[in-house]
């Protein structure tokens, strides 16, 4: 069995909030040695052609991946896809709705914002998403731009956080269910991310066993020792209780060094190559049944 640890299946790039384009993203992927990587970036597919070229041209693996937002019980559900087909037409047409969903959000953030005396311009806001789908974190950038914050994690403390003056829940979400729908479709497998920010454990086995949810985002920068051996116990039990064997992933969730929930330089976080050589295996196989 391998014992190298050089993947990282969770970063965002300029596609969606990320700090880094994607071949700005894979370089310092190259720099902190990975040799498996995935682009997971939220409700967009957009970085995945660039990101693929520059991985090839430095010599490791990047597996196109996806972060879907969903909401489950009112709680907001991050839903991983991997090895999608990114061209795929129903995907794509998928996808350009979440974005004009994140486009509307975006007016009723402003409002908010005008309404707590931060006025913001919304193009000050597009011209950090550029082009790319629109977060939260880009307000946040604006947010520090005009000296209303210091940081992005202070707009996110004051203005912008779930539960703070100026969040504002989507119009719409899509289901776990959906979700999982989406990525299948798409040929990928879907794994439940960073599910120690939730409270939802009960569900997990309910969306395995009747949606067929693939695998859970065990490892997460997030994610202490202990939520890590919690969750390695899930699958376990979730595993002998279905009869149904679960990958389990991991990554970093890297954005930028200097914001992200939790900010730490790419390559900190990694996980052992055997999950990802199983998580390659399984798509593989859904391949050539297909
Ligand atoms: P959105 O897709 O607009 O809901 O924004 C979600 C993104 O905002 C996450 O992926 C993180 O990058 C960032 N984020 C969410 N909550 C926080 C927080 N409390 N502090 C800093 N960043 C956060
Ligand atoms: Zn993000
Ligand atoms: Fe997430
Ligand atoms: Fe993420």
């Amino acid at each position: 069995m391998s014992l190298s640890r050089n993947s990282d299946l969770h970063m965002h790039s300029t596609a969606s909030d990320g700090g880094y384009s994607p071949t700005e993203l894979m370089e310092k992927c190259h720099q902190a040695n990975l040799k498996f990587v995935a682009l997971t970036d939220h409700d967009t597919v957009n970085g995945i052609e660039e990101a693929k070229q520059t991985a090839h041209r430095l010599g490791f693996i990047l597996i196109p991946g996806i972060e879907l937002s969903t909401k489950a019980s009112g709680q907001s559900v991050h839903m991983l896809g991997y090895g999608i087909d990114w061209k795929n037409d129903t995907l794509k047409r998928r996808l350009d709705r979440q974005q004009d969903i994140r486009k509307q959000r975006l007016e009723q953030i402003l409002l908010k914002l005008k309404a707590a005396g931060v006025p913001l311009e919304q193009d000050a806001v597009l011209r950090y998403a550029d082009g790319g789908a629109i977060g939260r974190p880009h307000v946040a950038k604006a947010l520090m731009d005009k000296g209303y914050v210091r940081s992005v994690q202070e707009a996110f403390e004051h203005h912008l956080a779930e539960g703070r003056p100026c969040y504002v829940k989507r119009q719409e979400y899509i289901s776990v269910e959906q979700a999982i729908a989406w990525i299948h479709q798409a040929g990928g497998v879907a794994i439940v991310a960073h599910p120690g920010y939730y409270d939802l454990d009960d569900q997990l086995i309910g969306w395995v066993r009747e949606y067929g949810l693939d695998g859970i985002e065990v490892y997460h920068r997030d994610h202490s020792r202990e939520v890590v051996a919690h969750y390695e116990q899930l699958c376990k039990r979730m595993e002998a209780e279905t009869g149904r064997r679960l990958l389990r992933t991991g990554g970093s969730d890297f954005h930028h060094e200097s914001y992200g929930r939790t900010a730490a330089p790419l390559g900190t976080t990694r996980i052992p190559d055997q999950l990802t050589y199983e998580l390659l295996h399984d798509l593989e196989r859904k391949k050539t049944r297909a």
